[in-house]
C-alpha cells in the first residue's frame, strides 16, 4: 500500500520538494500530497485513485529533475518510486539484468559489479536514480566505449493510462508496443507514463581499473589566445580520435568557471577497450597535447561534470582516494573501476540548492569565435557561479543504427556541454539566470551556429542540439525547440503518435512535454 504524505504530516517540506530549490516555483504550484510506493503494485494503486481523484499525477524517482517537471503540480499528487528499487539479475548473475526506477545509479553499478563483473554505462552521479536517467538516455564516463544506456536497454514495464481513465501495465520491448519502446529509449519517460522497471538482455564487461589525471590553468595569467589555444586543442582532440577505437575508453572533462574561480582544468578518464591501465599512451599522449598550453599545474583529477560546489564534491576540489604515480611525465590516480564508480557526487532526500543548467551537443571542434565569446563571458563578472561543463562524447554512441531505434538522434557529437549555475539565496536569481542565459546566448551566436536560429545550438554542421536530461525550459521560446532535443527527422512525429495512443488524455505533462 502505498504510503501517502500530505500537507499535515511533518514529512511534506522536504517531500514535495526535489533537488533544485527553484521549485515549486510558489507554494500555490506545489503538489498537494506525495505517495510512496514500494512496488508495481502499489505504483499501479496510487496512481489509479489519484485519477480517479481527479487530480494530476507526476513521477518521481530521485528528484534530480533540472526543472519543474515534477514538483510544480498545484495540489496535484506526486508518486514518488524511489523505494521501488530493486537492482536484481538472473542466477549466478547471469542476464537478464532488472533495475527498477529508483535504483540509484551508485547501487546499480555495485550490484552489478558483485552479480556479474557487468556495467550499465550511465551517469556519474551516485544518488541520480534510474527512472529518469534511462528513459532519458542516460551517458557518463563509458559512453566513447561502450555507448549510452537506453543502447542496452531490452524492455521495459510501465503504467500507461487508456482513453477510460483506466491503468493498464505494459511490458514493451522491440516486437510489444515497439514505438512506445523506441520513445522510452531517450524520449523521457515522464511523457507517457508510470515506468516500474527495465530489463537489459546484456550489458558490457565492467572494466577492471581506472587512471585519472587532470591539469589545470590559472586565470590571472590567462589571455583571449592561450584560451582559445587551450579549448581548440581539446576539441581538436575529441574530433580527430571520434572513430579511433584505441582512444574510446578515455574520457575528457573541461570546465570552463568563470575567471572568479581562479582556474579552470581539464580532467582525464581512462581504460584501456580490454579494461585495464596497462598502456597508458592514450591519455599520455592526450595529456601532452596541452603542454603547449602551459598548465600551471597538474590539478587535482575528479573534477565531476555535476558536481554543485558546496553541495557535493565539488567542481574539482577533491581527489579521488587511490594510488598517485607519475607515469610519462604525468601525476596520475589509479583506482578499481568500482572504487571509482562508487565515488561519484549527489547528494539524497532533501538538500539541493538554486540552478539552473542549458546543454549543447558539438559535432565538431571550437572555432576560434565560439572560444572567444566563451572567454568574454567567463571573464566579466556578469557570469560570476557560472560553470560550463565540456565532457568528451562520440566514439561508441556514434552507431548511425542506434538513431533509427532509439530516441537519441544525436549520433554524430564529439562533445557534449553542460552550462551550470548553482546559488542558495532566491535574491541572486535573477543575476544568475541572466548570467548563464547571456553566456548560452553568445556561444551560439557566431557564424558556424544556423543562423535562423542563432543563441541555440540548432542542428546544422557543427551542433547536434540539446540534451531532454538536461532540460531547459528557456528553449521553448522558439519555435523549433522541440527540434533541439530530436532533431529534424521522423522521431518527433513518432513521439508525438505514440503520446495520442498510449497517453490520449495527455495524463503525463509537463513544461516540455510531447505534445500529441
Ligand atoms: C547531480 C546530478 C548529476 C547528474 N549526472 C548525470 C550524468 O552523469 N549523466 C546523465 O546522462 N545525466 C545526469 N544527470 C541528469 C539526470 O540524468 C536527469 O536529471 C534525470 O532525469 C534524473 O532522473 P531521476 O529519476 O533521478 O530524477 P527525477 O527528478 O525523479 O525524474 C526526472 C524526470 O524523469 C521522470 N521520471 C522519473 N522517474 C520516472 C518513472 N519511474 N517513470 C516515468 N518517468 C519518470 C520525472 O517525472 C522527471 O520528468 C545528473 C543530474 C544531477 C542533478
Amino acid at each position: 500500500m502505498p504510503t501517502i504524505v500530505n500537507r499535515q504530516d511533518p514529512r511534506f517540506e522536504i517531500a514535495h520538494r526535489g533537488h533544485n530549490l527553484r521549485f515549486p516555483s510558489a507554494e500555490a504550484d506545489g503538489a498537494g500530497r506525495v505517495e510512496y510506493c514500494e512496488t508495481a503494485e502499489d505504483a499501479a494503486e496510487a496512481l489509479q485513485k489519484v485519477l480517479d481523484a481527479g487530480l494530476r499525477p507526476t513521477v518521481r524517482s530521485s528528484g534530480h529533475c533540472y526543472e519543474d517537471f515534477v514538483v510544480n503540480n498545484p495540489n496535484g499528487a506526486i508518486l514518488d518510486v524511489s523505494m521501488l528499487n530493486q537492482v536484481s539479475s538472473g542466477p549466478g548473475g547471469a542476464p537478464p539484468y532488472q533495475v527498477q526506477p529508483g535504483a540509484m545509479l551508485g547501487n546499480i553499478y555495485q550490484e552489478f559489479y558483485k552479480r556479474a563483473n557487468v556495467v550499465l554505462p550511465g551517469g556519474t552521479c551516485f544518488t541520480v536514480c534510474a527512472g529518469g536517467h534511462i528513459s532519458g538516455g542516460g551517458y557518463g564516463i563509458l559512453a566513447r566505449l561502450n555507448g549510452i544506456t537506453v543502447d542496452w536497454l531490452s524492455s521495459v514495464d510501465i503504467l500507461t493510462v487508456d482513453a477510460n481513465g483506466r491503468v493498464v501495465p505494459r511490458h514493451v520491448d522491440k516486437k510489444h508496443d515497439p514505438e512506445l519502446f523506441r520513445a522510452l529509449r531517450g524520449g523521457q519517460g515522464s511523457n507517457f507514463g508510470l515506468i516500474t522497471n527495465f530489463t537489459f538482455d546484456e550489458l558490457p564487461p565492467a572494466p577492471s581499473e581506472l587512471m585519472q589525471a587532470g591539469i589545470s590553468f590559472d586565470w590571472s595569467s590567462m589571455t583571449p589566445d592561450k584560451f582559445v589555444n587551450i579549448l581548440m586543442t581539446y576539441g581538436n582532440y575529441w574530433e580527430k580520435h571520434d572513430q579511433n577505437k584505441e582512444t574510446w575508453g578515455l574520457f575528457g572533462y573541461m570546465g570552463l568557471n568563470n575567471k572568479s574561480s581562479g582556474r579552470f582544468g581539464i580532467s582525464a578518464t581512462f581504460t584501456n577497450p580490454d579494461g585495464t591501465v596497462k598502456d597508458l599512451s592514450v591519455i599520455n599522449d592526450f595529456l601532452d597535447c596541452f603542454q603547449k598550453c602551459k598548465p600551471i599545474a597538474e590539478a587535482p583529477p575528479g573534477y565531476s561534470s555535476h558536481a554543485a560546489p558546496g553541495r557535493d564534491r565539488g567542481a574539482g576540489m577533491r581527489p579521488p582516494p587511490g594510488d598517485s604515480v607519475c607515469y610519462g611525465g604525468h601525476v596520475m590516480t589509479k583506482n578499481a573501476w568500482i572504487t571509482a564508480a562508487s565515488d561519484g557526487s549527489g547528494n539524497g532526500i532533501g538538500g539541493g540548492s538554486r540552478a539552473k543548467y542549458k546543454s549543447a551537443y558539438m559535432k565538431k571542434a571550437f572555432t576560434e569565435a565560439e572560444a572567444l565569446a566563451l572567454y568574454k563571458m567567463l571573464t566579466d563578472d556578469r557570469s560570476r557561479g557560472l560553470i560550463v561543463a565540456v565532457d568528451s562524447y562520440g566514439g561508441a554512441t556514434n552507431n548511425p543504427e542506434r538513431a533509427s531505434d532509439t530516441s537519441i538522434p544525436q549520433r554524430s557529437s564529439v562533445m557534449k556541454l553542460q552550462y551550470q549555475s548553482y546559488w542558495q539565496d532566491a535574491s541572486e536569481d535573477e543575476f544568475r539566470l541572466k548570467g548563464i542565459r547571456d553566456t548560452f546566448t553568445a556561444a551560439y551566436s557566431t557564424p558556424v551556429a544556423d543562423q535562423a536560429h542563432l543563441g541555440t545550438p540548432y542542428p546544422n554542421d557543427h551542433y547536434e542540439g540539446c540534451y531532454m536530461n538536461y532540460p531547459d525550459v528557456d528553449m521553448t521560446k522558439y519555435d523549433d525547440w522541440r527540434d533541439l532535443y530530436y532533431g529534424t527527422g521522423e522521431l518527433y512525429p513518432l513521439l508525438q503518435r505514440v503520446k495520442k495512443t498510449y497517453d490520449p488524455h495527455n495524463i503525463f505533462h509537463h513544461t516540455m512535454s510531447v505534445r500529441a
